[in-house]
């Protein structure tokens, strides 16, 4: 896995840190997320520079030590929690995934986001601005 320039690395382990190329595993499972890295985390990195994926693909067991919903797209590999590492990116970031259209759901806190995709359907585009308290 090549992470320290990009989303780079064509499977996504399911992981409770990643940051930038440290990985701390807790499960060796793993989903591909080439379409998401190319269309959508990518390209939000280009513009808001490095991007901390604080939760990405999930387990069961990890969906549900962290408290995630049983359908969560966590599970599936189609959803990310991330920040930018320079919290001053934060509302460019918002606004380019606002804008993508890769977008599924996107569900804002102050600091961090879950945003989600849909590889083999149409996005629904549900924005919730503030939606984590
Ligand atoms: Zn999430």
């Amino acid at each position: 896995m090549e992470n320290n320039k990009g989303f780079k690395f064509s499977q996504y382990a399911c992981a409770v840190l990643l940051i930038s190329s440290s990985i701390a595993l807790v499960s060796y499972q793993v989903v591909e997320i080439d379409d998401v890295a190319s269309g959508l985390l990518e390209p939000a990195r280009l513009v808001v520079g490095p991007v901390i994926v604080c939760s990405g693909f999930r387990c069961e067991e990890v969906n549900r030590r962290v408290g995630g919903v049983s359908r969560s797209q966590h599970l599936t590999g189609q959803a990310a929690d991330i920040r930018p590492q320079d919290p001053s990116q934060y509302p460019r970031l918002v606004e380019f995934l606002k804008a993508c259209e890769y977008t599924d759901q996107l569900l804002t806190g102050s600091t961090w986001l879950h945003v989600s995709w849909t590889p083999l359907g149409t996005p629904r585009h549900m924005i919730r601005i503030g939606y984590y308290k």
